[in-house]
């Protein structure tokens, strides 16, 4: 038996599920303020990107930036991005063949939980409404950890990950010894991800590359058994 991490957001669900409460948090602020959506947009996502090229967990508590934008307009808080969630949840959708991947890693023994870099308290809504809390035996959210997938207690007792992000779904995964199985195209996401978080993802490569979720239960035992008859 072993212990597979999967991520969320861009795997499980599709990374567009956010963003109609973006858009909506974005125009609510630019109503009150008389500045263009567009540009809460902007300030929200390179407040985002800085902690993230830092590493930093608080990249993922989007109130705190969108908070942070609204003050820096003027305003004395931001709308809460958990009502804005609620309104929006019946949108969110599992991407095909998530709920049958996760079915079948658990009817082969495993040991099956959700690993995010989101906070809790924005995806565990999501995990509820979409069923997802009664087909894997944990969640590890970013917060719980105060540090993002890339540091040795997210990873703690975890054998194997699955996600669709080259940076912290393969490379720091790998560095702490993880199978990994990205979900993607990964030539492509590579390169703009190692951009985006001045990262050098040229030596690193996933253990497996899969286009579709359906194949991750074939992929995720094909690679234990390599790694129990040639353990390194
Ligand atoms: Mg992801």
């Amino acid at each position: 038996m072993a212990t597979i991490l999967i991520d969320l957001d861009g795997t499980l669900i599709p990374l567009s599920a956010w963003r109609p409460i973006f858009i909506e948090l974005c125009e609510k602020i630019a109503e009150e303020t008389g500045v263009r959506p567009e540009e809460v947009w902007r300030r929200a996502r390179q407040k985002n990107l800085e902690l993230l090229r830092a590493l930093d967990w608080k990249a993922f508590d989007w109130q705190e930036i969108f908070t942070e934008v609204a003050r820096e307009f003027g305003l004395s808080q931001a709308p809460d991005i958990v009502v804005s969630l609620q309104r929006h949840l019946h949108t969110f959708a599992l991407n095909e063949g998530a709920a049958e991947a996760l079915v079948k890693l658990k009817e082969m023994g495993h040991r099956v939980e959700i690993a995010t870099n989101g906070h809790a308290r924005y995806q565990l809504p999501v995990i509820r409404r979409l069923g997802l809390d009664r087909l894997v035996d944990g969640v590890r959210t970013s917060d719980t950890y105060q540090c993002p997938k890339t540091c040795p207690e997210y990873f703690k007792n975890a054998d194997v990950i699955i996600g669709d992000n080259p940076v912290f779904d393969v490379y720091f995964p790998k560095k702490h010894g993880l199978i990994t199985v990205f979900y993607g195209d990964w030539k492509k996401e590579s390169i703009e991800h190692s951009q985006r978080m001045s990262i050098d993802l040229t030596t690193t490569e996933p253990d497996a590359v899969v286009n579709t979720l359906r194949d991750i239960p074939d992929v995720v035992e094909r690679l234990l058994e390599k790694k129990t008859a040639f353990p390194m």
